[in-house]
């Protein structure tokens, strides 16, 4: 392994390559013999040697002679040597690739045993149990991976020898037990393959080397590879080290420790060791083993030592170490370091102790945690080791994280009913959800749709509001008539228990245990987040329609909020029916008599936010969505209708009065059939309806400034930016925004006090992108409202694509990723960037943001760095990650 220096100056002095070329595993054994840390000696033959022999199928030219050359080397470092019959030197001959592959490729233990040698070893310690238990364990491993004899074929020999002598366990095998062993093993090899078990040292280590390079491209390798997405052309190196043994009596023994605890961060040794051992038996659980801790009273310099070393590993890799030793004759050998494995609770707080040690900086440590860890952190989650013995009913998309275990209900209402009434947790199942659900998804424990993508109403409001979400696992069907769910044999009706987990999208019958993220370490990662925004350059806001919502988002440290959405505000209950009249109304007077009793209700909405949010801004969309929204359906009245008719037939037999309900029914049918649109989504909303009733956007522009003042008065420091949504055309806003600021200044003047506010607009449509310069001379800020933008620079059904084609197209990879969850960076993308390049040319200080569901993206925010976003706003259990994310965007 002393050769490490010449590896690093072949590569050119950059470890990556050094790992690239030697392996994990044989690039660390070499380092840690060049720091003094006491490691067998041995040598690795390159991943460059295995990617020829797997392209040729023999070993490139010269590559033996180095071998032996490098035995020899080993010999006289060892003071042992290959194949002699009085002092031999044993190897294992081990896997090792750039990545690590746990358990994935194949390792030898014990090279260089036969018969002679085995006598030598014998006398040598005067161990013969010991000797022979190492050659019968060669055979087997050997017969295994190089002679690919199906492992049964030595075990069920094995057992009857066992049973023969009354043994239960291996350890009850005498020497001459294992001697009689070994002879059965090598008939074994001699009836498997019809020849000899060879006795030839060379010709084992040159059979064992071929097996390992043969290993990478074994079907578990390469499986494991797929689902890591690790390439396939990086080979692995093989690692010939000289054998030490813990399985020489008391004195001896063999572990594997963590640096610092990989479940939850404790800085504290964490492992596990055997005495008189060897190999893999700590792992395999044959034995009880003992906790690292006490190997301090058995072993105390040992200990000693071993503390040291794992201390001066952890240094010089600046990072929690995995390592594996053996401990032969109370001297102790590292057998292997690499960095561990840890879960997300670790992770945070490792980083964060690394750097108040000094071993890391923060730039760093904001690049050993992952977003999907934060946000794994901050949902609660299922156990999951329960998790893995029950199977799904159902599966669909995973749309907002976290577990959720309740009752299912049908509808909205009845959600809100058994959750006040009887305090039940509730699982609203729909085939698919709109605005007038959202009271039922709020009081919702979790939520299951039968329709529907990650950016369904469904997907989006349950993620804003921390509301566990599985969609579109098509699945179940829902009768909402009889009020059951099947799938195919399974039903089940109200009442009945599921655990929906929207980690993973899949929806099981039953409850399942969830575990409760700790608080505790929300501290770590409090500190972790704070770095992250003293480095990033664009802000993270929060999407908040509620004064609670706002005051979350702040709490997880949002520094704004990038989008209100005003119209939840129109479907709760009392307000229905006023905002019913005032779409319904025949006249601007009458419209404005109803639009004077929501006032106030408006009023109330945005005081709560200001408050909430003071000192920062607070950006309020104007009236979006299509009026029918708010209006009931067509089919439902029809429906209404008729049974009134049916009900009252008796009064038309007798001449009797109409029914007043039915006469007004029959008008608000008609009402809603003449304000049909066959595609709404496209038709009257959004500025466009502004400049056709411009009554409604007066209100809400009053009510925003008059709360605004009041908000003042009381000491806080409001600041409303109106966002005036779907503009495609510079001449909208003309029209429209400065109505809206002579109200803002009427009111002020009324107030007698000032706020500062900001007028903008949404980018949404790809012709608002294209003349963003035009739009930038009215648009005081700019939000890339991103899911419309998507919906229409694709022409896809932001509602229907998912279920349609839209995940056949990822599948098959005629799209990289779903361009509703991941900004599309060569199209929608582009749109983004010309439309801050032309909107800056012409006002340099236009303030650009986020709104749509990609601000919480980690890739879509990193696009937001690159093309120069002041900020990205996100659903307020989002904001964790996008700080995070925001970080990384730059580092
Ligand atoms: P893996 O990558 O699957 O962990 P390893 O190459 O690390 O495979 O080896 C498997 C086991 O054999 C480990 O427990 C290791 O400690 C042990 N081992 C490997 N080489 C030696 C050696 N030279 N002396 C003693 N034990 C060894
Ligand atoms: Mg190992
Ligand atoms: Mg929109």
């Amino acid at each position: 392994f002393s050769e490490v220096n010449q590896a690093e100056a072949y590569v050119g002095g950059d470890w990556d390559k050094v790992r690239g070329l030697l392996g994990g595993k044989g690039a660390n054994l070499a380092d840690m013999s060049r720091i003094g840390v006491p490691v067998p000696p041995g040598f690795t033959v390159t991943t460059e040697a295995c990617n020829e022999y797997s392209a040729n199928g023999k070993f490139p030219d010269g590559m033996w002679d180095q071998m032996l050359a490098g035995l020899s080397e080993v010999e006289k470092e060892a003071g042992k040597k290959f194949g002699d019959s009085k002092n031999p030197l044993l190897v294992s001959c081990r896997s090792g690739a750039k990545f690590s592959m746990p358990g994935m490729m194949d390792t030898v233990l014990n090279i260089g045993l036969n018969d002679e040698t085995a006598k030598g070893m014998v006398e040598l310690t005067g161990n013969e149990r010991f000797v022979y238990d190492s050659y019968r364990r060669l055979i087997q491993m050997f017969g295994s991976v190089v002679l690919e004899i199906p492992d049964e074929a030595f075990e069920n020999p094995m057992d009857s020898f066992k049973e023969s002598k009354g043994y239960k366990l291996d350890t009850e095998m005498t020497a001459s037990d294992l001697k009689e062993l070994t002879k059965i093993f090598k008939d074994v090899v001699k009836s498997e393959k019809g020849f000899d078990f060879p006795q030839d040292p060379l010709e084992q280590m040159r059979l064992a080397t071929q097996a390992v390079f043969r290993s990478w491209n074994g079907k578990r390798a390469v499986d494991y590879r797929r689902a890591e997405r690790i390439p396939d052309n990086l080979g692995t190196a093989v690692n010939i080290v000289t054998m030490v043994f813990g399985n020489m009596g008391d004195d001896s023994g063999t572990g594997v420790a963590f640096t610092r605890n990989p479940v939850d961060g404790t800085n504290k040794m964490f492992g596990e060791y055997l005495l008189n051992a060897q190999g893999e038996d700590v792992v395999a659980g044959i034995r009880n083993t003992n906790k690292i801790e006490s190997l301090e009273k058995v072993m105390p310099d040992v200990y000693k030592q071993f503390m040291d070393i794992t201390h001066k590993l952890e240094k010089h890799y600046r990072d929690m170490q995995d390592v594996e030793f053996t401990i032969e004759h109370g001297k102790l050998w590292m057998l292997q370091t690499r960095s561990g494995k840890r879960t997300a609770r670790s992770a945070v707080a490792i980083a964060v102790q690394m750097v108040n040690e000094g071993l890391i900086n923060k730039e760093t440590a904001l690049q050993r945690v992952t977003t999907k860890q934060v946000d794994a952190l901050l949902h609660p989650q299922f156990d999951p080791n329960k998790i893995k013995k029950i199977e799904a009913f159902a599966s669909g998309v995973n749309a907002s994280p976290g577990a959720a275990v309740g009752r299912i209900y049908f509808d909205a209402d009845k959600v809100v009913e058994m959750k006040e009434k009887e305090n039940q947790d509730c699982i609203m199942v729909r085939p698919f959800t709109k605005p007038d659900d959202v009271h039922g998804m709020l009081s919702a424990k979790g939520i299951l749709t039968s329709e529907g993508g990650a950016t369904s109403h469904a997907a989006v409001v349950a993620r804003q509001f921390g509301v566990p979400c599985v969609v579109g696992a098509s699945a179940i069907k829902i009768d909402l008539d009889k009020r059951v769910l099947t799938c195919g044999d399974l039903t089940l009706h109200e009442g009945d228990w599921i655990s929906v987990d929207g980690n993973t999208g899949k929806a099981y019958v039953g409850k399942i245990d969830v575990v409760v993220p700790d608080l505790e370490e929300m501290k770590d990662l409090t500190t972790l987040l704070s770095w992250a925004d003293e480095i990033s350059d664009i802000e993270v806001w929060a999407n908040a329609d509620y004064p609670r919502d706002a005051r979350r988002a702040r709490s997880f440290g949002a520094k704004g909020i990038g989008l209100c959405r005003t119209e939840h505000m129109f479907f709760e209950v009392e307000r229905l029916p006023i905002v019913q009249k005032m779409i319904l109304a025949k006249n601007s007077e009458d419209r404005t008599a109803a639009l004077n009793e929501l006032l106030p209700h408006q009023r109330s909405d945005f005081d709560g936010l200001f408050e909430a949010m003071t000192g920062y801004p607070v950006i309020i969309r104007l009236i979006d969505p299509p009026l029918h929204e708010f209006l009931p359906n067509a089919e439902d009245l029809k429906e209404q209708i008729i049974t009134k008719r049916i009900e009252k037939i008796s009064d038309y037999v007798n001449g009797k009065a109409i029914d007043k309900e039915l006469v007004n029914l029959e008008k608000m049918l008609k009402e809603v059939e003449l304000r049909h649109e066959s595609n709404p989504m496209m038709g009257l909303r959004g500025v466009r309806l502004s400049i056709v009733m411009p009554e409604i956007v007066e209100m809400q522009v009053r009510a925003i400034f008059e709360a605004a003042c009041d908000v003042k008065l009381r000491g806080f420091e409001p600041r409303p930016e109106i966002m005036i949504p779907l503009t495609g055309h510079v001449n909208e806003l003309k029209r429209i925004q400065p109505r809206l600021i002579e109200i803002a200044k009427q009111v002020m003047a009324e107030k007698k006090v000032e706020v500062e506010y900001l007028f903008g607009t949404m980018i949404e449509i790809p012709r608002a992108a294209v003349t963003a310069g035009e739009i930038a001379e009215v648009a005081e800020f700019f939000s890339f409202g991103t899911n419309d933008l998507t919906q229409m620079t694709f022409g896809y059904s932001r509602d229907d694509a998912e279920r349609s084609f839209l995940v056949k197209y990822v599948e098959e990879g005629i799209l990289p990723e779903n361009p509703f969850q991941v900004i599309d960076r060569n199209g929608v993308g582009k749109l983004m960037q010309i439309a801050i390049q032309d909107g800056r040319a012409s006002r340099p200080d236009l303030k650009v943001g986020i709104c749509g569901e990609h601000g919480g993206d980690p890739k879509s925010i990193e696009w937001c760095h690159i093309i120069g976003n002041d900020y990205v706003s996100c659903s307020p259990f989002r904001v964790p990650v996008a700080r995070l994310a925001a970080a990384q965007a730059k580092l």
